[in-house]
């Protein structure tokens, strides 16, 4: 999953993910792509909220697959049984 490539659907995302001082757009380890939607002050400094973007935020072209990035994604906290 790590040879993902993003920027084929169209010219737009494709510049998007070439440009690295975008924060916008970034590929983690697990190889999903993520869209950075907003940020907020918090006490422990900044925080970003981002989201696996499934769709193509330019052309609306689906990139990822919602069961697929649910899997690769660690749980953050696990229920107590
Ligand atoms: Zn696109």
């Amino acid at each position: 999953m790590a040879d993902v490539t993003f920027g084929s659907c169209c010219e737009d995302l494709a510049e998007a993910m070439t440009r690295p001082e975008n924060p916008t757009f970034f590929v983690e380890e697990n190889g999903v792509l993520y869209l950075s939607i907003g940020f907020a002050e918090t006490e422990e400094g900044l925080m970003w909220f981002d989201m696996a973007a499934i769709h193509c935020p330019f052309c609306g072209k689906q990139l990822q697959d919602k069961e697929a990035i649910a899997a690769t994604e660690e749980p953050e906290e696990s229920e107590p049984e």
